[in-house]
């Protein structure tokens, strides 16, 4: 067995010098215990900033999708599929009774039937990042027929998501993707009523020409300059859900700091950060809703797949520039 450890902090991208891929010794399983064998290892935002808040060496953090090849507990047998944060490993031993794999995360689920779908969408969007998407719509911005979503980071696997759930509602859907190719595919697959590439237009002209009736709802995936324009856009008493700041979270693309609040006074606006995490106990209706949908042709995604073990850095790096279009995710078996 193999593992990913974090030697040195990232600064700036991350390098395959701040790694050590390291032998992995598995002990005899005890009483309730399996053995997973991973299948898919998710790349995410978040890793960047949880990473360096913990003190090196440390195993790096990932959601997974495994297989039991192994097991001591009759509930799990062998060939179920399990998700949770295993890390960055080719195998792990996991007591799915203990419900907790890292303080903090969503425990050990196992993976629900999900027909012809692959597993790896349990990393996607039948997994966190479509919670992400369906609690933040459903509990935090709370969209009414209607009325404008706008959504920063929306050609990633949340962003995407968050306008085609505002489509299923009836909502004006106009998101910001970092290039062309990621417009064209919100607008002509996503069915986004207008997506714009934050990094050529004018983001004040863009809101004026595609949200006439301004805005009542803003899912933040990006935080920075962008999110300050857009919220002086907004309707008063317009809902602004604060998901992720990517901007900040690496020094290279920390932006300067833009004063919000006047905007959040005069607007009356209400804002609200949130994690996923917060629904752990309603897990499954966000990924057996997000399932519904997927299956009644009303959602779609798109998933970078990367190729083995030793390519983890490149697609974490991939997904942090913004090469793909929706999830990316790592084959590993
Ligand atoms: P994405 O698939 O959207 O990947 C990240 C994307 O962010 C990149 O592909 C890139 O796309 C964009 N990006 C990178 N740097 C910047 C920058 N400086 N400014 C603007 N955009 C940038 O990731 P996810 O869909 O998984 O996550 C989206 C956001 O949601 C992240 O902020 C993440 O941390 C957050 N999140 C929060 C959760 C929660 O519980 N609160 C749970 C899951 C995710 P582009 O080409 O558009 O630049």
């Amino acid at each position: 067995a193999q593992k990913y450890v974090l030697t040195k902090y990232f600064q700036g991208e991350p390098k395959k010098s701040d790694f050590k891929i390291v032998e992995e010794e598995l002990p005899e399983l005890k009483e309730g215990e399996v053995l997973a064998e991973t299948e898919y290892i998710s790349v995410d935002p978040y890793m960047m900033i949880y990473m360096n808040s913990r003190k090196l060496p440390t195993d790096m953090i990932g959601g997974q999708v495994a297989k039991i090849i192994s097991s001591r507990n009759q509930k799990y047998p062998v060939g179920k599929y399990v998700s949770g944060y295993f890390g960055w490993r080719t195998h792990a031993i996991l007591n799915p009774d203990a419900r907790i794999t890292q303080p903090g995360f969503v425990p050990v689920t196992v993976v629900p039937d999900l027909g012809t779908h692959s597993v790896s969408l349990s990393l996607g969007v039948l997994g966190m990042p479509g919670n992400t998407a369906y609690f933040g719509i459903r509990e935090i911005i709370k969209p009414k027929p209607g009325q404008t979503i706008v959504i920063s980071g929306a050609g990633g696997d949340v962003g995407s998501h968050v306008g085609q759930i505002g489509k299923i509602v009836g909502c004006h859907v106009v998101g910001f993707a970092g290039n062309d190719e990621k417009c064209e595919y919100l607008e002509k697959e996503l069915g986004f009523d207008r997506a714009f590439n934050y990094k050529t237009v004018d983001i004040r002209a863009a809101l004026r020409d595609s949200c006439p009736k301004k805005v009542d709802c803003y899912f933040d995936n990006v935080g920075g300059e962008i999110s300050a324009t857009i919220m002086d856009h907004m309707n008063k008493y317009g809902r602004v859900g604060v998901c992720g700041t990517i901007s900040s979270y690496s020094e290279e693309t920390l932006p300067k700091v833009t004063i919000m609040q006047p905007v959040i006074v005069s607007k009356e606006l209400t804002v609200e950060g949130f994690n996923v995490n917060r629904w752990t106990d309603r897990w499954n209706e966000g990924i057996l809703k997000n399932l519904n949908w997927l299956n009644e042709g009303k959602l779609k995604y798109h998933e970078k797949v990367y190729h083995g073990f030793d390519n983890m850095v490149d697609a974490f790096v991939g997904m942090l520039r913004g090469d793909n279009i929706g999830k990316a995710v790592v084959k590993v078996k």
